[in-house]
């Protein structure tokens, strides 16, 4: 199945910005030319004053240093917001739909973005917030959340959002770690169905922070919530609240947001990310990878915890004047159609998710699907870990219904935009295949002992970067010494990613998964994603995790955890027909030697499997786990362990 290749129809490539022979003209001189090509770019944005300095970039461990734009000022918030009130102030900005399909849609135009954005700036200044202080965002999935994000943009303040599933003790140690000012929550979260008690969680939280650091309160719900002295009504200052608000001028370079990666490897690392490169590429990226175009309904269904909230949720799709939905529910609530209901009921154009969603959809079966008109899609997106070829054909067929290009984004919280991905009308496709580098991004395979770069167009190795493009992540909060050392220490002269990847004979990149998966057989190196990947094929599978563990005659054997479908049996025999099954499609190399059936895996808040501590469970190393604030279900672990095969 691997070298299916879906070339776009003739509607795609006529319809879109980018087609094959546009692609290679300017991937050409992004590379060759890249000061003249992101000068260009840059007038995707109206500057208070245009940069002159485009690009200084040293990516020489001691000395990393990366500035976009340099001399150019600006402010977000105005190119996302006030820029467009002239032609677009009675469009929909922001089409948001709440958890309870009962509940009313809300759309709010860019004139009424630009009230509330000014009003919520107003009441951060009252509280004395201003340039470069902290501004930590605890909030559902709702306008509020938009609003608070350019309102910290508007007047030169950092955000850092925390995805509001955080414990008290993960949303703390980040309070602490950037040193904010003011905490933005609400009183409750509903999800799924259920609510989660945000204010007492800030509470909690509080506790372990300086007595100065204040808490705006957004009235979701109106459920009962305590308050103290410190406690400010965000939603009535805001009523009272001017609805005008200068935006303050600020330095390319002047950072505008703090995000925590998802700490899926190891302990979270406050990214930061810049004003003036971070919004060229976000911009740029989500109209270019999802070829959109005025009259679009686009929906990415991340959380604005995330990077994918912040990149192509809120400021790629409104620097571009978009009109973006936000949605404050999950995949399976009511039922298993919510997605395909609201792709109806507001004729999505693009629709962008992650694997994790689209397997979960898959094992409940084609019917949620179909009972839904998806005829006004044109574009599907998926981000955030390599789609198995298996989950990717579902994707294509019931959903796309074989009409509409996937484009599968690898990017990062630390590139701040899409590195490689399919372009709708530029490229084919390939079921699991990330394709090709956006403009301006020098991919290179690096092989992992020597950190050669390997040259032939067919290749395995680590996935490095050659050069700078202006999304990229400037430094690690409060320890350039941290960005340095993991990101530019290993392999000298690059980015390194920490995943690991192949370049196929057509010159297409396949991400294999993260080094750290890698696992070394009798001699063979192979990535777990591939194994896991047979896994699921299978038809009783629903998911499957895999990582090495300490075996005396191969160096390492395959450990594999395995979720079965519904409804099916765990047994002896189906162990061996799986261990059958992996030989058959892999070869004999890959049969595994361990399985373990797994009601459910760890996972990170933003779905990602946590191999890291089924590594250390197949290790029987189950004593040090690390840093598990970011685990989605805490119970799961203690189920695993308890049923671990590997009991040396
Ligand atoms: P941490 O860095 O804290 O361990 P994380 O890497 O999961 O957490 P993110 O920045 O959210 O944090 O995720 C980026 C990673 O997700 C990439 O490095 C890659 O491993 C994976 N990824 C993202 N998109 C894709 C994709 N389209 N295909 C394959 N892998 C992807
Ligand atoms: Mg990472």
């Amino acid at each position: 199945m691997k070298d299916t290749v879906y070339e776009p129809s003739d509607a795609t490539v006529s319809r879109a910005h980018v087609d094959h022979a546009r692609y290679a003209e300017m991937y050409a001189r992004s590379v060759e030319d890249p000061e003249g090509f992101w000068a260009e770019e840059a007038k995707r944005l109206d500057w208070r004053r245009a940069p002159t300095r485009i690009k200084d970039v040293d990516f020489t461990h001691g000395s990393v240093s990366i500035k976009w734009f340099e001399d150019g000022t600006l402010n977000v918030a105005e190119n996302c917001v006030d820029r467009h009130l002239a032609t677009r102030a009675e469009q929909t900005a922001i089409l948001w739909e709440p958890d309870d399909p009962e509940e009313p849609a809300q759309a709010i135009t860019y004139r009424e973005l630009h009230e509330n954005v000014c009003r919520m700036a107003n009441v951060l200044k009252d509280h004395g917030v201003g340039r470069g202080d902290r501004v930590v965002l605890y909030l559902p999935m709702i306008p509020e959340a938009a609003y608070a994000m350019l309102a910290c943009a508007r007047i030169g303040a950092i955000h850092s959002v925390v995805f509001a599933g955080f414990s008290p003790d993960a949303l703390g140690q980040r309070i602490n770690g950037c040193g904010a000012k003011v905490v933005i929550t609400a009183d409750e979260a509903p999800r799924g169905g259920r609510k989660t008690a945000l204010k007492s969680n800030t509470d909690k939280a509080l506790i372990h922070c300086d007595d100065r650091v204040k808490c705006l309160v957004v009235k979701r719900t109106g459920g009962q919530t305590t308050w103290t002295g410190q406690d400010v009504d965000l939603t009535a200052a805001m009523r009272d609240a001017a609805t005008d608000c200068p935006a303050e001028e600020m330095g390319a370079e002047d950072p505008l947001f703090i995000l925590y990666t998802s700490g899926s490897t190891g302990q979270p690392k406050g990214v930061v990310h810049t004003s003036g490169g971070y919004l060229v590429y976000a911009a740029m990226t989500h109209e270019i990878t999802f070829d959109v175009h005025d009259g679009d309904i686009y929906w990415c269904t991340a959380d604005v915890g995330w990077v994918t909230g912040h990149s192509y949720i809120v400021y790629g799709p409104l620097a571009n004047g978009s009109t973006t939905r936000m949605f404050e529910g999950v995949p399976t609530w009511p039922s298993a159609s919510r997605f395909w209901q609201v792709c109806e009921k507001h004729a999505v154009t693009q629709f962008y998710t992650a694997p994790t969603a689209i397997r979960a959809l898959m094992g409940q079966g084609d019917a949620y699907v179909t009972g839904s008109d998806l005829s006004s899609l044109r574009i599907l997106g998926t981000v955030g870990e390599p789609i198995n070829p298996e989950a990717w054909a579902w994707y294509n067929d019931v959903v796309g219904q074989n009409r509409c290009p996937i484009v599968d984004t690898y990017w990062q919280t630390e590139t701040g935009g899409h590195l490689i991905t399919p372009l709708p009308g530029a490229h084919a496709t390939k079921p699991g295949a990330a394709m090709q580098p956006f403009f301006g991004v020098r991919p290179v395979v690096l092989e992992p002992e020597s950190g050669k770069e390997i040259d032939d167009t067919e290749a395995s190795g680590v996935l490095a970067f050659a050069d700078s493009w202006p999304g990229q992540m400037r430094t690690v909060w409060g320890d350039h010494e941290r960005f340095e050392n993991t990101y530019f220490q290993q392999y000298k002269g690059y980015y390194f990613s920490g995943d690991g990847c192949r370049r196929d004979a057509d010159g297409d990149y396949w991400i294999t998964g993260r080094v750290d998966d890698v696992i070394n057989v009798s001699g063979h190196r192979m990535g777990t994603a591939e194994v896991e990947s047979a896994l699921v094929a299978h038809e009783k599978v629903a998911e499957a995790a895999v990582v090495g563990y300490p075996h005396d005659v191969k160096g390492q054997g395959i450990y594999c955890y395995v979720t079965l479908m519904t409804g099916v049996e765990a047994s002896d025999e189906l162990k061996k027909e799986l261990q059958t099954w992996v030989r058959q499609e892999i070869g004999p190399i890959a049969k595994p030697d361990l399985i373990q059936w797994a009601p459910g895996l760890p996972k990170t808040r933003s779905g990602k499997i946590m191999r890291r501590i089924l590594r250390k469970i197949a290790e029987n190393d189950y004593g040090s786990l690390g840093d598990t604030s970011t685990l989605a279900d805490p119970a799961v672990v203690d189920d695993l362990i308890e049923n671990r095969q590997n009991k040396g």
